[in-house]
């Protein structure tokens, strides 16, 4: 076990970790945060940001995190790029476990974000931000005139083939039922669109590439199981997301699909346990968002250290 009580551990990396890392770090309060293995989250598989404000030029995702990284720790934030396997919020100072190792902290920002739900096909890893993708709004604009499909039947599938249509000549929905979970009106703006078609009872079998990238993908008739190919230089799976909270064992409360659940301001249904970014957002999603939020999580968690002394 660690020898010392810390005000605050966060868990997770990314643009909410490191944003509540900086402030609280500025606050001295001395942070310590588990970045995990991965580390910086969904933005190291993201190639350009350039939706960040202060970046005129765009900065690569990989890039920005550890500029993020190296801004927070130059005020003091200690990172460890070691996974949180456990955590015990019965009692305080509250516990995280780390290769078995104990640690202790007053207070806890989660920070442990979402990871898109990929299809997990044939060809689908080699082709991993190369033409494949899970984020229209991060890459969409690589694909300017060229012809994409977007995979899934809810509202992110149709959200993200209408902005595709600014930079594609085509967009296809493939969808493996023809009814939609996805709201009237945003199902009706993508079928409506005339750069947009839909295609119904199709599941993606595989994906076809050569040296280039991506050139398209076999499609499979759930009903009958007939094949047919389409040609496509990049694919956006939208078939959901699930928020990485396996590790703490049902002990904060969230949604029904896992988002963590803020009780006041950003502090979660366990007192001085905060979440920020994408493991409580399940509308924006986005860097700025998870950093603004992350900051938030720091303030909170700073006051309310203070009423506690
Ligand atoms: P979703 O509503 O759960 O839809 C997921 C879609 O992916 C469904 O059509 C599902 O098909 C399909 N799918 C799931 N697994 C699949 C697989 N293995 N292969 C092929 N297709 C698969 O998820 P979402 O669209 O990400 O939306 C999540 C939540 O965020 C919703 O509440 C949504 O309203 C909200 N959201 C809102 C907005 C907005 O208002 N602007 C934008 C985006 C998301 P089946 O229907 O056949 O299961």
């Amino acid at each position: 076990m660690a020898d010392t009580t810390r005000n605050v551990i966060i868990i997770g990396s990314g643009p909410a970790g490191y944003t509540a890392g900086l402030y609280s770090a500025r606050a001295l309060l001395e942070p310590l945060m588990f970045a995990g293995y991965m580390s910086g989250g969904q933005l190291m598989l993201t190639s350009d940001v350039e939706n960040f404000p202060g970046y005129p030029q765009g900065i690569g995702g990989p890039e920005m995190m550890v500029e993020m990284r190296e801004q927070a720790e130059r005020f003091g934030l200690e990172v460890q790029d070691r996974n949180v396997e456990k955590v015990d919020f019965s009692s305080k100072p509250y516990g995280v476990w780390v290769e078995g190792e104990e640690y202790r902290a007053e207070s806890i920002i989660i920070c442990t974000g979402a990871e898109s739900i990929w299809l997990g096909v044939e060809g689908e890893e080699a082709q991993k931000g190369r033409g494949i993708s899970t984020c229209a709004t991060c890459d969409g604009a690589f694909f300017r005139e060229e012809e994409v499909i977007v995979v899934g039947g809810g509202d992110s599938a149709m959200e993200e083939a209408t902005f595709l249509t600014r930079f594609a000549k085509k967009v296809t929905i493939v969808h493996r039922r023809d009814v939609f979970r996805a709201s009237k009106v945003m199902y009706e703006r993508a079928a409506n669109h005339p750069k947009i078609e839909i295609k119904t009872f199709r599941s993606v079998k595989s994906w076809l590439s050569d040296e280039s990238g991506l050139t398209g993908a076999t499609l499979e008739d759930p009903r009958d199981g007939s094949t047919e190919n389409i040609d496509c230089t990049g694919a956006f799976i939208a078939i959901g997301h699930k928020p990485i909270t396996r590790f703490l064992e049902g002990q904060v409360e969230t949604d029904e699909s896992g988002y963590i659940i803020h009780k006041e301001n950003t502090m979660t249904s366990i007192d001085g346990v905060f979440a920020a970014g994408d493991v409580v957002d399940t509308r924006y999603r986005q860097a700025i968002t998870a950093a603004g939020m992350g900051c938030q999580a720091a303030i909170d968690a700073e006051k309310w250290l203070e009423s506690q002394h």
